[in-house]
């Protein structure tokens, strides 16, 4: 069996022992636990020295992949580095001990933060408020559309029941828009992977609730007729969402609200430097236009008129979206964050994300197929390799391949195979936080992986070698994923 195999219970021996409690003062069989309901036998802990737990989880600790141990370039996921000093504040007892229901009273410097936080977000994005309450980037599209219908029936207009969204858009999109019940209408974009304005024109409607939107869009390109398409929606009576998940590129550049968006979300988790991956904790805050704050969820961050941080219920409230106010501790860091970095160098992280994408593009576009050759913002996608290596009798090495034979090399695979728009798509995002000296690392190994293939694409088809598993069956892997005890004892 291999370390990775055992669980701590295989280091059990009878009376092995690494901690014991202080004889405690209570009675050992308490009489308040009623008779039926005390255990009958010990309970089966494994019986193990400090030893042996330390290095069982240090153990597996070290075959987790994560920003901490090396480069991370997953497009569409911003995996930028976490600095430390938000941890630390996160940390601070002022913050971690307190409770959710406590008094607003005795948790004013809490409310500051959201406060902060809501008007600094509102400088970088043009939007008037921001609600915290969203736990994920599509927690905040369902708050967002949330909020759209809210303000349409508190109007009257309650035929607008109709989403636009174009056929680029993330995946999340139409599907938070169905969860919300909402009836999705798919919008073509033209041969320049724009959204087709002819297109749009006849979908525009009393029927229509609004359009989502991104831009740039999910391919990087920048959508020309951006103000034109607001003021046609606009015209026709509905608003529109902008999906600020990816604003990486965009922080202190160009800002939603002056394109024209009512409402947007922002993923904490992506652009603003908070932990991310693992499936949480995250935080999707939403921002609203200043015709929308009454229909904010509740509770809300006010100021009362002597200046005190109170909780409303804003008047045509969308409701409650999350059972306090989001991930608290998530918020804190990305205020940290944006503290540390300051107004003058927020404007910085653009730029170098996306000199940094264009670098590493350039440099691989000699071995792998670059459909989008323009410049792109701060990620890009790659159509597979130039040369895969197939010949009579040999298949050439996939995108799958290439992403499997970068973990050999302790790199973690960019995104595959999204967008759907190419057959091999391979997502590239290094983020501002990486090196010049992590990129050419990173390139030379492609470069080195794309020769691999050229010479013998059975080399890739095998990969990874060096990882403690190789190629598990992806659906078996997501749908039944044995992740405890009793699922290992169960196979
Ligand atoms: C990541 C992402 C989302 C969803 O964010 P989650 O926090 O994973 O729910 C939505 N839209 C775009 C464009 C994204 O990249």
């Amino acid at each position: 069996m291999r370390y990775y195999d055992h669980l701590i219970f295989h280091y059990s021996k009878p009376g092995r022992c690494g901690y014991t409690l202080p004889k405690a003062a209570a009675p050992e069989v308490s009489t308040a636990v009623p008779e039926g309901l005390r255990r009958t036998s010990a309970p089966a802990l494994p019986e193990v020295s400090e030893v042996d737990v330390v290095r069982h989880y240090t153990n597996l600790s070290q075959m987790n992949f994560g920003v901490d141990t090396g480069f991370y370039p997953l497009g569409s996921c911003t995996m930028k580095y976490n600095p430390k000093i938000n941890e630390e504040i996160a940390a601070l007892p002022a913050f971690a001990a307190i409770h959710p229901l406590q008094p607003v009273a005795t948790v004013q410097g809490v409310q500051a933060v959201y406060r902060g936080m809501e008007q600094m977000l509102s400088a970088i994005t043009g939007m008037a408020y921001f609600t915290f309450n969203p736990c994920a980037g599509a927690h905040g599209e369902l708050t967002g559309l949330m909020i759209m219908r809210a303000y349409h029936r508190s109007r009257g207009d309650i035929a607008r029941t109709k989403v636009i969204v174009p056929d680029s858009a993330h995946g999340t999109n139409p599907a938070s828009a169905a969860v919300c019940g909402l009836d999705v209408v798919v919008v073509k974009s033209n041969a320049d992977g724009l959204v087709d304005v002819e297109d749009l024109k006849p979908l525009l409607g009393p029927d229509l609730a609004g359009i989502m939107m991104t831009n740039p869009n999910t391919l990087g390109l920048f959508e020309r007729d951006i103000k034109q398409i607001a003021a046609l929606v606009h015209e026709a009576g509905g608003l529109l969402y902008y999906d600020g998940a990816n604003m990486n590129p965009l922080i202190g550049k160009v800002r939603p609200g002056d394109m024209g968006f009512d409402i947007m979300h922002l993923n904490l988790h992506k652009s603003f430097s908070t932990p991310h991956g693992g499936g949480g904790p995250g935080s999707g805050p939403v921002g609203v236009a200043a015709f929308l704050k009454d229909c904010l969820p509740y509770p809300h961050t006010d100021v009362q008129p002597h200046d005190d941080l109170c909780l409303v219920t804003p008047a045509k409230t969308a409701g409650r979206v999350s059972a306090h106010m989001g991930n608290f501790g998530v918020i804190l860091r990305a205020y940290a964050w944006l503290l540390t970095i300051g107004r003058q160098h927020v404007r910085e992280v653009g730029p170098i994300a996306t000199l940094n994408a264009n670098y590493v593009k350039e440099l691989l576009r000699d071995a792998y197929k670059l459909p989008i050759p323009s410049v792109c913002k701060h990620e890009f996608v790659f159509d597979g390799l130039i040369n895969d290596g197939s010949r009579e009798g040999k298949e050439g090495a996939t995108t799958l391949d290439v992403a499997k034979r970068l973990l050999d090399f302790g790199f973690h695979a960019p995104t595959i195979y999204f967008p759907l728009l190419f057959h091999q798509a391979l997502m590239i995002e290094p983020t501002e936080t990486e090196s010049k000296e992590t990129l050419d690392a990173f390139i030379s190994i492609m470069h080195r992986i794309a020769a691999e293939a050229a010479e013998d694409p059975d080399i890739l088809h095998a990969a990874p070698h060096a990882c403690p598993i190789s190629r598990p069956d992806d659906t078996t892997a997501a749908k039944h994923p044995v992740i405890n005890w009793s699922d290992l004892q169960a196979e």
